[in-house]
């Protein structure tokens, strides 16, 4: 878009061709392609960010779909469209998206705006890296070791490892994955063939990736035991005992046990110390679901409501949610690193 002819010959003298193909281009306009950025930067700070923390403005200016695909004419053309339009297009993306920076957005587990998590996202955006080897992202792979070991720290491990996975629900999962392989590693030979009934313990208040992950790896959601919480929301120890030995009882395996810090309705903390015993006691896998108030452990003041969290053999934990992080930031940390 707007490239002079005078302009794209200039630009075609100067290519390097190697075999026929043009190395250097020109396949864009980049001055055209600079100016956007720049124009959908200023955008971006004017309406995004400069208006983050004004209470004075709407979290969502709400439309109903039928309505808002009109507005946002989001037919894709074969003929593209103008810069102009794509720039009106940014400002309507704008308007009619819920501004989850607003004081007043409370719908989902997170708020506000952290200016420096946002520039570290422009960042990895710009440069656009994958975290596959050191070779292709050196910088990016040493900030995911720093990270990793930051938070395995604040969790009281000696060592451990971790991964970053797209959402609370896959770290969930890949917790109960470990945990059936540490209960029956032939299980990766095998497969569910050879597999007991397997049953693993969860609060009543415990989040539903906990069932989706059962029918996910095949254990199924019958054999996800609630445990009973008090009026707070917090798992009762003496009830998950009981469940344990009713499972024995019942000729089934148990083999993990998945406590709560800070729970998705009421914000419960269940008590890992207690959970921690009866695993110990019963060689069950714990694993903390900490994706909401994982957080908490950065406080000195409320750090108290995750103690006994060291004793987890793995932990989920979502910078994105009380930590402010962009989305998604969803850590499964596991406390024996092989
Ligand atoms: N666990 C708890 C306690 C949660 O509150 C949530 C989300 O709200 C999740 C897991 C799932 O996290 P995600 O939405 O990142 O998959």
């Amino acid at each position: 878009v707007g490239i002079g002819k005078q302009e794209m010959l200039q630009k075609k003298k100067n290519a390097v061709l190697v075999d026929g193909v043009i190395l250097n281009g020109p396949i864009m306009d980049s001055k055209a392609g600079e100016k956007f950025v720049e124009e959908a930067c200023k955008i971006i700070m004017e309406e995004v960010i400069q208006k983050a923390d004004d209470v004075t403005g709407k979290v969502c200016e709400w439309q109903a779909p039928e309505t808002l695909k009109q507005i946002l004419d989001l037919e894709m053309r074969d003929t593209g469209e103008s810069h102009q339009k794509l720039l009106q297009l940014c400002r309507d993306v704008i308007q009619y998206s819920v501004k989850t920076s607003h004081p007043r957005f409370f719908n989902q587990l997170y708020a506000g705006i952290d200016y420096y998590s946002l520039v570290a996202r422009f960042l990895t955006e710009a440069l656009n890296p994958s975290v596959y080897t050191y070779e292709v992202s050196p910088v990016f792979l040493l900030v995911e070791e720093a990270v990793i070991k930051k938070m395995i720290e604040f969790i009281g491990w000696e060592e451990g490892d971790g991964i970053f996975n797209p959402g609370g629900s896959v770290s969930n999962m890949y917790a109960m994955n470990l945990a059936r392989y540490k209960f029956c590693p032939e299980i990766k030979e095998k497969g569910l063939s050879g597999l007991p009934r397997l049953v693993l313990f969860t609060s009543e208040e415990s989040h539903y990736s906990m069932k989706k992950a059962a029918s996910f790896l095949g254990i199924g959601t019958e054999n996800v035991y609630f445990i009973k919480t008090d009026e707070r929301g917090k798992m009762i120890p003496e009830e998950l005992e009981k469940q344990v030995q009713r499972a024995r009882k019942e000729g089934s395996a148990p083999f993990l046990v998945c406590a709560t810090a800070g729970t998705t309705v009421l914000g419960a903390f269940d008590p890992l110390d207690k959970i921690a015993d009866i695993c110990e006691k019963h060689g069950l896998w714990l694993h903390v679901d900490a994706s909401w108030g994982g957080s908490a452990l950065i406080s000195r003041k409320h750090r108290r409501l995750l103690h006994g969290i060291h004793r987890a053999d793995s932990v989920a934990w979502n910078p994105h949610k009380m930590l402010l992080a962009g989305i998604q930031c969803c850590a499964l940390l596991v406390k024996d690193n092989s």
